[in-house]
């Protein structure tokens, strides 16, 4: 799939052919131009040569069938993964790439271990959606959520992020409402100011995963460039404007920080209005393992008596590699 030509195919034809087009892509979910016969047949094959719809992805499904991961090709042959998770409350989430790789490697993550290859444009991104979209559509379902967790640093991707963003949003297209989008960052705080000025409801979450810059710099290297207090007065003056919650992950990595201390000191960063503190339990890609259940009830007490605001998140796709930070990971199952 290629939409970067549309505006310029449809350039030399009337204003609401671009109109028709949008509606056919994003609403009516076309996966051929042919199937758009309100354009002429010549319009048609312009379009399916300069921007084809077709989607060239292998998927996987979790045993529970709650969660499915898409490998999908781009126009130059690398692979980004996405995945789509069903809620039990009828929510369908699809987690999107906006990188091929990540270039902060953090040392718990996958794709942080695979090192960088570039960014995805806009449309890649919107493409992943638009293959669960189609998915979920012969099901007369829809996607209701959207998260940048997969592969990369949104924030170093800021535009073609953005640019996503507004299209997954828009109105007379997937119509995904920004309450319902959230982007996720490692602590670029440069991009939590240029948010928080946008104007949009999105939700924004960004991954702590140490409450100290000595443990955070070891596994989280951006933390050298960018140091815990610096990140926090970035979100502090982006509550400060948009008046949001922002929602502090924090994986629970056995022996690494886990302790009772780290509760008390991740207690203390936490008691803030509009901080809210996600749990997750770490995804093991090999190199580290996640707290142990009584660990974790544990560290939980710790927090909750100490008055945080907190949840738990809940797994999906462990069995198929298709969990937050797993998306590197090679598995075998195709179906
Ligand atoms: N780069 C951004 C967004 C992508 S990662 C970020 O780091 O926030 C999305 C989330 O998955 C982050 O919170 C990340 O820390 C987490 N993650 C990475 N590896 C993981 C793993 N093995 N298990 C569970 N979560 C992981
Ligand atoms: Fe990149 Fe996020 Fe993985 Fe860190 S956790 S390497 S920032 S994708």
């Amino acid at each position: 799939m290629d939409l970067n030509n549309l505006e310029k195919v449809l350039k030399k034809e009337p204003e609401y052919r671009q109109k028709q087009a949008n509606l056919a892509v994003f609403v009516n979910l076309i996966e051929d131009w042919q199937e758009a016969t309100f354009f002429g047949l010549q319009l048609r094959q312009e379009l399916n040569k300069e921007c084809p719809l077709s989607i060239k992805a292998e998927t996987l499904v979790s045993k529970t069938k709650d969660s499915i991961k898409a490998s999908i090709t781009l126009k130059d042959d690398l692979k980004i993964k996405s995945v789509l998770m069903h809620h039990k409350d009828g929510r369908n989430t699809v987690c999107v790439s906006c990188q091929v790789g990540c270039a902060l490697g953090c040392e718990f993550c996958a794709t942080g271990k695979m090192g960088f290859e570039r960014n995805l444009d806009c449309f890649e991104i919107i493409e992943q959606a638009l293959f669960f979209a189609r998915y979920l559509k012969k099901n007369n379902k829809r996607i209701s959520n959207v998260v940048f967790m997969g592969m990369g640093e949104p924030f170093l991707n800021y535009e073609n992020v953005l640019k996503a963003i507004r299209i997954l949003n828009y109105k007379e297209g997937l119509n995904i409402g920004a309450r319902n989008i959230s982007v996720s960052t490692a602590g670029i705080p440069e991009g939590i100011e240029k948010l928080s000025k946008e104007g949009f409801q999105v939700n924004l979450a960004v991954s702590l995963h140490a409450p100290n810059n000595k443990l955070r710099s070891q596994i989280m290297p951006i933390n050298k460039k960018y140091i815990l207090e610096q990140v926090l007065k970035a979100v502090d003056s982006y509550i400060k404007i948009t008046k949001r919650k922002v929602m502090f992950e924090y994986l629970l990595i056995k022996d690494i920080n886990d302790s009772d201390q780290h509760a008390m000191e991740l207690a203390k960063l936490m008691r803030k209005p509009l901080y809210f503190l996600n749990l997750i339990l770490y995804n093991s890609t090999g190199f580290f393992k996640p707290s142990s259940a009584k660990r974790v009830e544990e560290f939980k007490k710790i927090l909750k008596t100490a008055g945080v605001n907190f949840s738990q998140r809940h797994r999906f796709g462990d069995d198929i590699k298709a969990a937050c930070g797993q998306f590197a990971v090679k598995n075998r199952i195709i179906l």
